[in-house]
């Protein structure tokens, strides 16, 4: 019987997993809220299904005796270290198609949020005195969403995703994505342009790459001067995609109009962090900032999608199969 460790995330009993891999392997919930109590206990593992509350480092993959495969429940796999796990002959999967929707769904969520002022209006008046004035003012100047362009920095799954909606609301659609197979573009409507071309001409940038030295700090401070004084600037993807510190600056300063984000470089953040401090002050005039905690993912049908998926991997390597979702193809030795 073999063993299969879901780290972190997941109480027991993991009945979907259990089920998957009833008469292959057994399955231990760790709990784990960080990798440091991870030591020790994957030794002996033959799968180990991780989410995002642990990293698995250098060590940690060096200490596997026996593990056939990783799968990361979720699509970014930032938190492993893939090119190690390459080098010892384990594959690492991901489940890249589970909350495809949600995130789309909570990208244009953010996006109207800023666009049409709510959040402002809500915050304001939820701790207000006095109800007056009950109109317009407090939502700030609104255009009307289909006279506006959005900028689409990443035009994968979701990137695309979140165009085909944009373009049911009548938007103008600019993709950036320096990957993307000439045409794709078309499929969802938008029209390919240059990094440049794109923070200027866009009302709202939304960014959707995954995680990389290339695209870390991708929206730095050259890059938020770049946008105009009315855009905003939407992160569902990767909190480190951002740099946060001069977000906040260009918000404070007023250079850009606002931001929506569910992603920050650590999570959960610190108090100190000082996107979390502009959004947690009073502000005369409000600051059109709206924080998520990382939940652009969720919606229940979408958790039971990601655990019946990653079991279902893990089955199939167990079984002797080819797993369908490899990360690590280009490092990953036979041994
Ligand atoms: P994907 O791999 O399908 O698409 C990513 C796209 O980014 C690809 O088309 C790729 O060509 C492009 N890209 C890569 N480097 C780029 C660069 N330097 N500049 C511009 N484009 C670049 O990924 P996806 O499934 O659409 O996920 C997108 C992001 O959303 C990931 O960061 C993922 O981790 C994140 N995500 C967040 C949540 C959440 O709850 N907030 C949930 C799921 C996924």
């Amino acid at each position: 019987m073999h063993r299969v460790v879901i780290t972190d995330c997941l109480e027991p009993p993991a009945l979907i997993e259990e089920g998957n891999l009833s008469g292959l392997a057994q399955v231990d919930c760790l709990m784990a809220k960080s990798s440091e109590v991870l030591h020790g206990q994957l030794v002996d593992a033959d799968a180990i299904i991780l989410y995002h509350e642990v990293d698995l480092t250098d060590t940690l993959l060096r200490g596997l005796k026996q593990c056939k495969i990783i799968v990361r429940g979720g699509v970014g796999y930032d938190n492993v270290d893939v090119k190690i796990a390459g080098e010892l002959g384990i594959p690492v999967c991901n489940v890249p198609d589970y909350g495809v929707d949600e995130v789309a769904d909570h990208t244009i969520g953010l996006m109207l949020g800023c666009l049409r002022g709510f959040t402002l209006a809500e915050r304001r008046f939820r701790q207000a005195t006095t109800l007056t004035p009950w109109d317009r003012h407090d939502v700030g100047k609104v255009s009307r969403t289909g006279d506006r362009t959005l900028g689409i920095i990443g035009c994968g799954r979701i990137g695309s995703a979140t165009a085909l909606r944009a373009k049911a609301l009548k938007m103008r659609v600019m993709i950036y994505d320096p990957y993307l197979r000439p045409g794709m573009e078309k499929v969802c409507g938008g029209e390919r342009v240059d990094l440049g071309y794109l923070l200027k001409e866009s009302d709202v940038v939304s960014m959707h790459t995954p995680l990389t030295e290339e695209t870390r700090h991708l929206m730095d401070a050259q890059a938020l001067s770049q946008m105009k004084p009315t855009a905003y600037l939407i992160n569902t993807s990767r909190g480190a995609v951002v740099d946060t510190s001069a977000l906040a600056e260009a918000l404070r300063e007023r250079r850009i109009a606002g931001a929506g984000i569910d992603v920050l470089p650590h999570e959960p953040p610190s108090l100190e962090d000082p996107l979390i401090q502009l959004w947690q002050a009073d502000h005369d005039p409000p600051i059109n900032l709206t924080i998520t905690p990382h939940t652009a993912y969720y919606s229940e049908a979408a958790l039971l999608e990601i655990r019946e998926k990653s079991s279902a991997e893990v089955a199939r390597m167990l079984r002797g199969e080819a797993p369908w979702n490899v990360v690590n193809g280009e490092w990953l030795k036979q041994v």
